[in-house]
């Protein structure tokens, strides 16, 4: 038998765990999450210690997803789409059969590789989005941050083109807005003729897994 030869590539690892989605359309499928380093984007109320990482090759990697039963794996961040070299880890995870999804702040373009798009554009970024941003994606799930929620969902929904939207709280000093969250819900959906917004929360959080 021939013994395979991976690409000599590093990554940068935060960590690799197995979980089920918490939050949007695929909550509760068994998922292995790949959560790679740094971000182009800082938002302050971030929960995600995406500096905090140790480059890891693809052999190990693949090691650890192997170690796991799940065959999904959900590759997120900080921000996966910011490495060039994203391709070549997800071709070798496509070889051995994995679905691959994928979450991102949707300013940069998405591998062909991935099956599932979850993209979660950031209102105080507003500007970054009017200048470029992905145009299709399964889900989008926008944060009810400070500001003109109404106006950055509805510019959206002309930029990206999706199955499902999503609007979640967002939570600050473990206290979420869901009050502010559901009233915009309803404001989006009394619009006729206009996507529908669906609540989504993040359920991993609320009870107590990864
Ligand atoms: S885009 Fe996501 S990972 Fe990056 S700073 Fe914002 S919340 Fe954190």
């Amino acid at each position: 038998m021939t013994a395979i030869i991976y690409p000599n590539i590093e990554y940068p690892i935060v960590e690799i765990l197995e979980s089920l989605q918490g939050e949007g359309f695929n909550t509760g499928l068994p998922c292995i999450f790949v959560r790679l380093g740094k971000c182009n984007l800082a938002c302050p109320w971030c929960d995600t210690n995406y500096n905090e990482y140790e480059k890891w090759g693809v052999v190990k990697i693949l090691e650890r997803v192997k170690s796991y039963s799940a065959k999904n794996i959900i590759i997120t961040g900080g921000e996966p789409t910011m490495y060039a070299n994203l391709s070549v880890l997800l071709d070798v995870f496509k070889a051995e059969g994995y679905w691959l999804a994928i979450e991102t702040n949707g300013l940069k373009t998405v591998p062909k590789q991935i099956d599932y798009i979850a993209t979660s554009p950031k209102l105080m970024y507003q500007e970054k989005y009017l200048r470029e941003c992905i145009s299709f994606a399964n889900e989008v799930r926008i944060v009810m941050d400070k500001g003109d929620v109404q106006g950055f969902c509805e510019q959206i929904e002309t930029q990206i083109r999706a199955e499902h939207y999503y609007l979640s709280p967002c939570e600050i000093n473990g206290k979420m807005n869901l009050l502010e969250t559901i009233t915009q819900l309803g404001i989006l959906n009394q619009r006729a003729n206009k996507p529908k917004w669906q609540l989504s929360l993040q359920t991993h959080k609320l009870v107590g897994i990864e």
